[in-house]
Protein backbone atom coordinates (compact mmCIF):
# COMPACT_ATOMS: atom_id res chain seq x y z
CA UNK A 1 0.00 0.00 0.00
CA UNK A 2 2.81 2.30 0.76
CA UNK A 3 4.36 1.23 -2.51
CA UNK A 4 0.75 2.82 -4.25
CA UNK A 5 0.63 5.30 -2.13
CA UNK A 6 4.29 6.69 -3.15
CA UNK A 7 3.61 5.67 -7.33
CA UNK A 8 0.18 7.77 -7.21
CA UNK A 9 1.99 10.34 -5.44
CA UNK A 10 4.25 10.87 -8.39
CA UNK A 11 1.44 10.63 -10.57
CA UNK A 12 -0.81 12.58 -9.76
CA UNK A 13 0.90 15.94 -8.19
CA UNK A 14 4.49 14.80 -9.32
CA UNK A 15 6.14 14.59 -6.05
CA UNK A 16 8.75 11.94 -5.36
CA UNK A 17 9.05 10.04 -2.49
CA UNK A 18 12.06 8.27 -2.46
CA UNK A 19 15.21 7.54 -1.00
CA UNK A 20 17.85 8.60 -3.27
CA UNK A 21 15.54 11.44 -5.54
CA UNK A 22 16.98 14.27 -3.59
CA UNK A 23 19.89 14.17 -5.93
CA UNK A 24 17.48 14.33 -8.51
CA UNK A 25 17.05 17.42 -10.89
CA UNK A 26 13.36 19.18 -11.44
CA UNK A 27 14.26 18.29 -15.12
CA UNK A 28 15.53 14.45 -14.68
CA UNK A 29 12.15 14.16 -12.13
CA UNK A 30 10.08 15.33 -15.51
CA UNK A 31 11.49 12.99 -17.47
CA UNK A 32 11.23 10.40 -15.13
CA UNK A 33 7.18 11.26 -14.90
CA UNK A 34 6.89 11.12 -18.46
CA UNK A 35 8.42 8.16 -18.78
CA UNK A 36 6.18 6.78 -15.94
CA UNK A 37 2.91 8.27 -17.14
CA UNK A 38 3.62 6.75 -21.07
CA UNK A 39 4.17 3.67 -19.83
CA UNK A 40 7.61 3.59 -21.07
CA UNK A 41 8.16 2.41 -17.87
CA UNK A 42 6.72 0.52 -15.14
CA UNK A 43 6.86 2.30 -11.68
CA UNK A 44 9.58 -0.47 -9.85
CA UNK A 45 11.65 -0.36 -12.74
CA UNK A 46 12.10 3.49 -13.20
CA UNK A 47 13.06 2.98 -9.09
CA UNK A 48 15.62 0.04 -9.89
CA UNK A 49 17.02 2.49 -13.15
CA UNK A 50 17.81 5.25 -10.80
CA UNK A 51 18.72 3.70 -7.82
CA UNK A 52 15.60 5.17 -5.74
CA UNK A 53 14.04 3.06 -3.05
CA UNK A 54 11.02 3.60 -0.63
CA UNK A 55 11.55 3.96 2.94
CA UNK A 56 8.29 2.63 4.96
CA UNK A 57 9.10 4.79 7.77
CA UNK A 58 8.42 7.98 5.44
CA UNK A 59 5.10 7.07 5.15
CA UNK A 60 2.66 7.25 8.41
CA UNK A 61 -0.08 4.96 8.47
CA UNK A 62 -3.57 7.26 9.50
CA UNK A 63 -6.73 5.29 8.46
CA UNK A 64 -8.06 2.77 6.37
CA UNK A 65 -11.83 4.83 4.98
CA UNK A 66 -14.61 2.27 2.68
CA UNK A 67 -17.10 3.78 0.48
CA UNK A 68 -20.59 4.31 2.04
CA UNK A 69 -22.85 1.19 0.21
CA UNK A 70 -24.46 4.49 -1.69
CA UNK A 71 -21.52 5.19 -4.30
CA UNK A 72 -21.18 3.11 -7.60
CA UNK A 73 -17.37 1.96 -6.60
CA UNK A 74 -16.37 1.53 -2.77
CA UNK A 75 -12.99 2.35 -1.85
CA UNK A 76 -11.35 0.91 0.43
CA UNK A 77 -8.37 3.81 0.73
CA UNK A 78 -5.59 4.04 3.28
CA UNK A 79 -4.09 7.11 4.35
CA UNK A 80 -0.59 8.09 5.17
CA UNK A 81 0.88 11.18 6.24
CA UNK A 82 4.15 12.28 4.82
CA UNK A 83 6.26 14.90 4.40
CA UNK A 84 6.97 16.70 1.59
CA UNK A 85 10.89 16.44 0.22
CA UNK A 86 12.51 19.71 0.20
CA UNK A 87 12.60 21.48 -3.11
CA UNK A 88 9.61 19.83 -4.37
CA UNK A 89 6.32 21.18 -5.35
CA UNK A 90 3.13 18.98 -5.85
CA UNK A 91 0.95 20.33 -8.60
CA UNK A 92 -1.37 18.97 -10.78
CA UNK A 93 0.14 17.23 -13.60
CA UNK A 94 -1.88 16.88 -17.05
CA UNK A 95 -3.20 13.84 -16.96
CA UNK A 96 -4.02 13.87 -13.52
CA UNK A 97 -6.95 12.85 -12.00
CA UNK A 98 -7.56 15.40 -9.65
CA UNK A 99 -9.25 18.58 -11.07
CA UNK A 100 -7.19 21.31 -9.30
CA UNK A 101 -4.94 21.90 -6.30
CA UNK A 102 -3.45 24.56 -4.44
CA UNK A 103 -1.95 25.57 -1.37
CA UNK A 104 -4.02 26.33 1.83
CA UNK A 105 -4.23 25.93 5.36
CA UNK A 106 -5.93 22.99 6.73
CA UNK A 107 -8.13 25.12 8.71
CA UNK A 108 -8.92 27.50 5.92
CA UNK A 109 -9.92 24.69 3.75
CA UNK A 110 -11.95 23.59 6.67
CA UNK A 111 -13.58 27.33 7.28
CA UNK A 112 -14.45 26.81 3.59
CA UNK A 113 -16.07 23.99 4.43
CA UNK A 114 -18.30 25.43 6.91
CA UNK A 115 -19.35 28.32 4.88
CA UNK A 116 -20.51 25.70 2.07
CA UNK A 117 -17.94 27.28 -0.30
CA UNK A 118 -16.93 23.65 -1.12
CA UNK A 119 -17.79 19.63 -0.62
CA UNK A 120 -15.94 17.32 1.44
CA UNK A 121 -15.84 13.80 2.01
CA UNK A 122 -16.15 12.41 5.13
CA UNK A 123 -12.20 11.17 5.37
CA UNK A 124 -10.87 14.53 3.57
CA UNK A 125 -13.12 16.58 6.19
CA UNK A 126 -12.06 14.22 9.26
CA UNK A 127 -8.36 15.10 7.75
CA UNK A 128 -8.36 18.89 7.71
CA UNK A 129 -10.40 18.94 11.39
CA UNK A 130 -7.59 17.02 12.83
CA UNK A 131 -4.75 18.88 11.14
CA UNK A 132 -6.62 22.02 11.76
CA UNK A 133 -6.24 20.97 15.53
CA UNK A 134 -2.26 21.50 15.26
CA UNK A 135 0.66 19.09 14.51
CA UNK A 136 0.68 17.46 18.17
CA UNK A 137 2.20 14.27 19.61
CA UNK A 138 -0.77 12.33 19.44
CA UNK A 139 -1.84 13.40 15.83
CA UNK A 140 -1.65 10.05 14.57
CA UNK A 141 -3.97 8.81 17.34
CA UNK A 142 -6.49 11.93 16.74
CA UNK A 143 -6.43 10.87 13.00
CA UNK A 144 -7.33 6.97 13.88
CA UNK A 145 -9.55 8.34 17.08
CA UNK A 146 -13.35 7.23 14.90
CA UNK A 147 -13.90 3.98 14.11
CA UNK A 148 -14.74 5.14 10.19
CA UNK A 149 -10.50 5.36 10.20
CA UNK A 150 -11.02 1.67 11.29
CA UNK A 151 -13.02 0.60 8.08
CA UNK A 152 -16.42 1.27 9.94
CA UNK A 153 -18.66 2.24 7.12
CA UNK A 154 -19.59 5.97 7.75
CA UNK A 155 -22.93 6.25 7.74
CA UNK A 156 -23.61 10.51 8.62
CA UNK A 157 -22.62 12.39 5.53
CA UNK A 158 -22.00 16.10 5.59
CA UNK A 159 -20.98 16.79 2.29
CA UNK A 160 -21.75 20.17 3.55
CA UNK A 161 -22.18 21.38 7.35
CA UNK A 162 -25.72 21.26 8.99
CA UNK A 163 -26.97 19.12 6.05
CA UNK A 164 -26.38 15.11 6.73
CA UNK A 165 -26.87 12.73 4.21
CA UNK A 166 -27.90 9.57 5.49
CA UNK A 167 -28.27 6.73 3.24
CA UNK A 168 -31.02 3.98 4.21
CA UNK A 169 -31.03 0.52 2.41
CA UNK A 170 -34.13 0.16 0.40
CA UNK A 171 -35.74 -2.18 -1.96
CA UNK A 172 -35.01 0.99 -4.87
CA UNK A 173 -34.54 0.50 -8.38
CA UNK A 174 -31.43 -1.32 -9.51
CA UNK A 175 -28.52 -0.27 -9.73
CA UNK A 176 -29.14 1.65 -6.49
CA UNK A 177 -29.44 -0.34 -3.20
CA UNK A 178 -29.85 2.74 -0.95
CA UNK A 179 -31.99 5.99 -0.71
CA UNK A 180 -30.52 9.02 0.97
CA UNK A 181 -32.68 10.16 3.94
CA UNK A 182 -31.56 14.27 4.48
CA UNK A 183 -31.38 15.46 7.45
CA UNK A 184 -31.06 19.37 7.63
CA UNK A 185 -30.52 21.06 11.18
CA UNK A 186 -29.22 23.63 12.91
CA UNK A 187 -28.89 24.59 17.23
CA UNK A 188 -32.41 24.20 17.39
CA UNK A 189 -34.51 22.30 14.91
CA UNK A 190 -34.31 19.09 12.48
CA UNK A 191 -35.78 18.50 9.57
CA UNK A 192 -36.38 15.04 8.27
CA UNK A 193 -36.37 14.25 4.08
CA UNK A 194 -37.40 10.86 2.70
CA UNK A 195 -37.13 8.28 5.66
CA UNK A 196 -37.28 6.23 2.74
CA UNK A 197 -35.94 2.07 4.63
CA UNK A 198 -38.78 -0.27 5.03
CA UNK A 199 -36.20 -2.34 6.77
CA UNK A 200 -36.02 -2.48 10.77
CA UNK A 201 -32.02 -2.72 11.30
CA UNK A 202 -31.96 0.57 9.01
CA UNK A 203 -35.15 2.52 10.91
CA UNK A 204 -32.77 1.64 13.76
CA UNK A 205 -29.69 3.64 12.53
CA UNK A 206 -31.52 6.53 11.54
CA UNK A 207 -33.16 6.78 14.73
CA UNK A 208 -30.32 6.62 16.81
CA UNK A 209 -28.78 9.41 14.41
CA UNK A 210 -32.13 11.78 15.06
CA UNK A 211 -31.52 10.63 18.85
CA UNK A 212 -27.87 11.93 18.98
CA UNK A 213 -28.78 15.43 17.24
CA UNK A 214 -32.06 15.63 19.85
CA UNK A 215 -30.04 14.79 22.38
CA UNK A 216 -27.77 17.73 21.82
CA UNK A 217 -30.76 19.79 22.27
CA UNK A 218 -33.07 20.19 19.13
CA UNK A 219 -36.07 19.01 18.37
CA UNK A 220 -37.50 17.51 15.07
CA UNK A 221 -39.46 19.80 13.07
CA UNK A 222 -41.20 18.35 10.23
CA UNK A 223 -40.92 14.99 8.59
CA UNK A 224 -41.27 15.95 4.85
CA UNK A 225 -41.14 14.13 1.21
CA UNK A 226 -40.34 14.39 -1.87
CA UNK A 227 -42.53 12.51 -3.57
CA UNK A 228 -44.33 9.33 -3.06
CA UNK A 229 -42.40 6.28 -4.06
CA UNK A 230 -42.22 3.28 -1.27
CA UNK A 231 -38.43 3.96 -1.03
CA UNK A 232 -38.78 7.20 -0.15
CA UNK A 233 -41.39 7.22 2.67
CA UNK A 234 -41.54 3.48 3.38
CA UNK A 235 -39.53 4.68 7.08
CA UNK A 236 -42.42 7.42 7.81
CA UNK A 237 -44.49 5.42 10.33
CA UNK A 238 -41.17 3.69 12.01
CA UNK A 239 -39.84 7.17 12.66
CA UNK A 240 -42.88 8.72 14.49
CA UNK A 241 -43.62 5.48 16.57
CA UNK A 242 -40.01 5.70 17.65
CA UNK A 243 -40.55 9.69 18.28
CA UNK A 244 -43.56 9.28 19.94
CA UNK A 245 -42.29 6.39 21.89
CA UNK A 246 -39.21 7.72 23.30
CA UNK A 247 -40.02 11.66 22.94
CA UNK A 248 -43.39 11.38 23.77
CA UNK A 249 -44.33 13.12 20.28
CA UNK A 250 -45.37 12.64 17.03
CA UNK A 251 -43.84 14.93 14.42
CA UNK A 252 -45.67 16.56 11.84
CA UNK A 253 -45.72 15.01 8.14
CA UNK A 254 -45.50 17.60 5.28
CA UNK A 255 -45.52 17.09 1.59
CA UNK A 256 -47.21 18.71 -1.79
CA UNK A 257 -50.64 17.77 -2.27
CA UNK A 258 -50.98 15.23 -4.57
CA UNK A 259 -48.60 13.06 -2.61
CA UNK A 260 -50.69 13.53 0.30
CA UNK A 261 -53.59 12.45 -1.54
CA UNK A 262 -51.64 9.33 -2.84
CA UNK A 263 -50.33 8.17 0.39
CA UNK A 264 -53.50 8.81 2.32
CA UNK A 265 -54.02 4.97 3.12
CA UNK A 266 -50.44 4.33 4.36
CA UNK A 267 -50.51 7.56 6.90
CA UNK A 268 -51.32 11.09 7.55
CA UNK A 269 -49.64 13.59 5.59
CA UNK A 270 -50.73 16.66 8.35
CA UNK A 271 -49.67 19.62 5.97
CA UNK A 272 -49.70 20.45 2.30
CA UNK A 273 -46.47 22.33 0.91
CA UNK A 274 -47.11 24.80 -1.57
CA UNK A 275 -45.10 25.96 -4.64
CA UNK A 276 -42.55 28.01 -3.60
CA UNK A 277 -43.05 27.93 -0.16
CA UNK A 278 -39.99 28.67 1.88
CA UNK A 279 -39.19 26.18 4.83
CA UNK A 280 -37.45 28.06 7.75
CA UNK A 281 -34.95 26.73 10.37
CA UNK A 282 -34.84 29.76 13.13
CA UNK A 283 -32.48 30.26 15.43
CA UNK A 284 -28.52 29.50 14.44
CA UNK A 285 -27.88 29.28 11.69
CA UNK A 286 -30.88 30.27 9.92
CA UNK A 287 -31.67 27.91 7.00
CA UNK A 288 -34.55 28.38 4.69
CA UNK A 289 -35.51 25.96 1.32
CA UNK A 290 -37.37 26.98 -0.77
CA UNK A 291 -40.14 23.85 -1.95
CA UNK A 292 -39.49 23.85 -6.05
CA UNK A 293 -42.55 21.72 -7.74
CA UNK A 294 -41.29 19.61 -10.19
CA UNK A 295 -43.18 16.81 -11.39
CA UNK A 296 -42.22 14.65 -13.88
CA UNK A 297 -41.03 11.45 -12.01
CA UNK A 298 -43.55 12.02 -9.79
CA UNK A 299 -46.84 13.93 -9.87
CA UNK A 300 -46.28 15.54 -6.75
CA UNK A 301 -42.45 15.87 -6.83
CA UNK A 302 -40.92 18.52 -5.13
CA UNK A 303 -37.04 19.91 -4.80
CA UNK A 304 -35.90 21.81 -1.86
CA UNK A 305 -33.64 24.97 -2.72
CA UNK A 306 -31.05 26.45 -0.41
CA UNK A 307 -30.55 29.89 -1.72
CA UNK A 308 -28.35 30.69 0.36
CA UNK A 309 -25.80 28.37 -0.32
CA UNK A 310 -26.86 27.31 -3.50
CA UNK A 311 -27.46 23.33 -2.49
CA UNK A 312 -30.54 21.49 -3.98
CA UNK A 313 -32.13 18.54 -2.50
CA UNK A 314 -32.99 17.41 -5.94
CA UNK A 315 -35.15 14.03 -4.78
CA UNK A 316 -35.63 11.81 -7.81
CA UNK A 317 -35.32 14.32 -10.65
CA UNK A 318 -31.41 14.29 -10.78
CA UNK A 319 -29.54 10.94 -8.90
CA UNK A 320 -26.39 10.72 -8.61
CA UNK A 321 -26.31 7.00 -8.84
CA UNK A 322 -28.50 5.50 -11.07
CA UNK A 323 -31.02 6.10 -13.91
CA UNK A 324 -34.42 8.01 -13.28
CA UNK A 325 -37.50 6.06 -14.37
CA UNK A 326 -40.15 8.38 -16.11
CA UNK A 327 -43.23 5.50 -15.94
CA UNK A 328 -46.81 7.07 -17.05
CA UNK A 329 -49.29 7.79 -15.99
CA UNK A 330 -47.21 8.71 -12.51
CA UNK A 331 -44.27 9.83 -14.78
CA UNK A 332 -44.32 12.40 -17.56
CA UNK A 333 -41.84 13.21 -19.50
CA UNK A 334 -43.19 16.66 -20.45
CA UNK A 335 -43.32 17.78 -17.01
CA UNK A 336 -40.05 16.09 -16.39
CA UNK A 337 -37.84 18.23 -18.95
CA UNK A 338 -39.74 21.17 -17.58
CA UNK A 339 -38.62 20.66 -14.18
CA UNK A 340 -35.45 20.34 -15.63
CA UNK A 341 -35.76 23.16 -16.91
CA UNK A 342 -37.00 24.76 -14.05
CA UNK A 343 -33.85 23.51 -11.56
CA UNK A 344 -31.16 24.47 -14.54
CA UNK A 345 -32.63 28.06 -14.41
CA UNK A 346 -31.57 28.66 -10.58
CA UNK A 347 -29.10 31.21 -10.22
CA UNK A 348 -26.35 29.84 -8.17
CA UNK A 349 -26.08 26.23 -7.86
CA UNK A 350 -23.45 24.76 -5.52
CA UNK A 351 -24.32 21.24 -4.97
CA UNK A 352 -26.95 18.76 -5.85
CA UNK A 353 -27.68 16.64 -3.33
CA UNK A 354 -30.51 13.48 -5.03
CA UNK A 355 -32.23 10.80 -3.59
CA UNK A 356 -29.70 8.19 -4.53
CA UNK A 357 -25.98 8.13 -4.79
CA UNK A 358 -23.39 10.55 -3.50
CA UNK A 359 -23.39 14.53 -3.80
CA UNK A 360 -23.10 16.18 -7.43
CA UNK A 361 -20.75 19.16 -7.58
CA UNK A 362 -20.77 19.97 -10.76
CA UNK A 363 -24.76 20.92 -11.12
CA UNK A 364 -25.10 22.81 -14.88
CA UNK A 365 -23.17 20.42 -16.19
CA UNK A 366 -25.21 17.49 -14.63
CA UNK A 367 -28.61 18.80 -15.22
CA UNK A 368 -27.38 19.56 -19.21
CA UNK A 369 -26.09 16.09 -19.43
CA UNK A 370 -29.76 15.30 -18.26
CA UNK A 371 -31.79 16.99 -20.49
CA UNK A 372 -29.54 16.05 -23.69
CA UNK A 373 -29.96 12.88 -22.90
CA UNK A 374 -33.35 12.73 -22.75
CA UNK A 375 -33.52 15.08 -26.22
CA UNK A 376 -31.28 12.43 -27.67
CA UNK A 377 -33.51 9.51 -26.89
CA UNK A 378 -36.76 11.37 -28.31
CA UNK A 379 -35.13 11.93 -31.18
CA UNK A 380 -33.99 8.46 -32.22
CA UNK A 381 -37.81 7.41 -30.95
CA UNK A 382 -39.37 10.11 -33.08
CA UNK A 383 -37.18 8.77 -35.57
CA UNK A 384 -37.96 5.26 -35.16
CA UNK A 385 -41.56 5.88 -35.65
CA UNK A 386 -41.14 7.80 -38.48
CA UNK A 387 -39.55 4.55 -39.83
CA UNK A 388 -42.49 2.66 -38.98
CA UNK A 389 -42.24 1.23 -35.45
CA UNK A 390 -45.59 1.33 -33.86
CA UNK A 391 -45.48 0.13 -30.60
CA UNK A 392 -42.47 0.33 -27.75
CA UNK A 393 -41.69 -2.82 -28.18
CA UNK A 394 -40.50 -2.24 -31.42
CA UNK A 395 -39.46 1.67 -30.49
CA UNK A 396 -36.87 -0.33 -28.20
CA UNK A 397 -35.85 -2.54 -30.86
CA UNK A 398 -34.95 -0.26 -32.85
CA UNK A 399 -33.82 3.21 -30.60
CA UNK A 400 -32.21 1.24 -27.34
CA UNK A 401 -29.75 -0.83 -29.33
CA UNK A 402 -27.75 0.10 -26.21
CA UNK A 403 -30.14 -1.44 -23.49
CA UNK A 404 -29.24 -4.78 -21.95
CA UNK A 405 -32.28 -7.24 -22.76
CA UNK A 406 -33.20 -7.22 -18.50
CA UNK A 407 -33.75 -3.48 -18.47
CA UNK A 408 -36.28 -3.74 -21.71
CA UNK A 409 -39.40 -3.85 -19.83
CA UNK A 410 -38.25 -0.55 -18.02
CA UNK A 411 -37.42 1.90 -21.43
CA UNK A 412 -40.82 0.20 -22.64
CA UNK A 413 -42.36 2.67 -19.86
CA UNK A 414 -39.67 5.44 -20.84
CA UNK A 415 -40.45 5.02 -24.25
CA UNK A 416 -44.41 5.21 -23.64
CA UNK A 417 -43.73 8.38 -21.48
CA UNK A 418 -41.75 9.87 -24.70
CA UNK A 419 -44.78 9.16 -26.92
CA UNK A 420 -47.37 10.83 -25.10
CA UNK A 421 -45.03 13.81 -24.90
CA UNK A 422 -44.81 13.60 -28.96
CA UNK A 423 -48.37 13.24 -28.75
CA UNK A 424 -49.21 16.34 -26.65
CA UNK A 425 -46.88 17.90 -29.58
CA UNK A 426 -48.62 16.95 -32.10
CA UNK A 427 -45.60 15.07 -33.51
CA UNK A 428 -47.16 11.14 -33.39
CA UNK A 429 -50.60 10.05 -33.10
CA UNK A 430 -51.98 7.25 -31.01
CA UNK A 431 -53.61 5.05 -33.57
CA UNK A 432 -54.85 2.12 -30.78
CA UNK A 433 -54.52 1.32 -27.44
CA UNK A 434 -50.29 0.87 -27.75
CA UNK A 435 -49.56 1.57 -31.14
CA UNK A 436 -48.36 5.35 -32.54
CA UNK A 437 -47.63 6.42 -35.81
CA UNK A 438 -46.12 9.70 -37.07
CA UNK A 439 -48.02 12.48 -37.82
CA UNK A 440 -47.85 13.46 -41.46
CA UNK A 441 -46.14 17.00 -42.14
CA UNK A 442 -49.06 18.73 -43.25
CA UNK A 443 -51.67 17.95 -40.58
ZN1 LIG B 1 -38.79 7.90 -7.08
Amino acid sequence: MINCGARELFEEVGVLLARGAETLTIGQRASLLDDLESKRLSWPELLSLYGLHLDASDFTFVGRWVTPPFAPRRFDTWFFLANCPAKQQPKITEDSELESGEWIRAGDAYEKWQRSEVIAVPPVLHALKTLAAGLTSDLVERFLSVPQARREPTRRIEFHPNYICFPVRTPTKPPATHTNCYLIYNSREILVIDPGSPYEDEQIALADCIDDLISEGRTVREIILTHVHPDHVAGVNALNDHLTQKHGKRVPVAAHRLTAESLKNQFKVDRSIEPDELLKLNREPAISLRALYTPGHARGHLCFYDEQTGALISGDNIVGYGSVLIDPPEGNMREYLESLRTMRSLPNLSALFGGHGPAVANPYEKIDEYISHRVQREELILEAVREGASTPQEIVARAYTDVPPKARAMAERSVLAHLEKLEAEGLVTRTSEAAYQATPANS
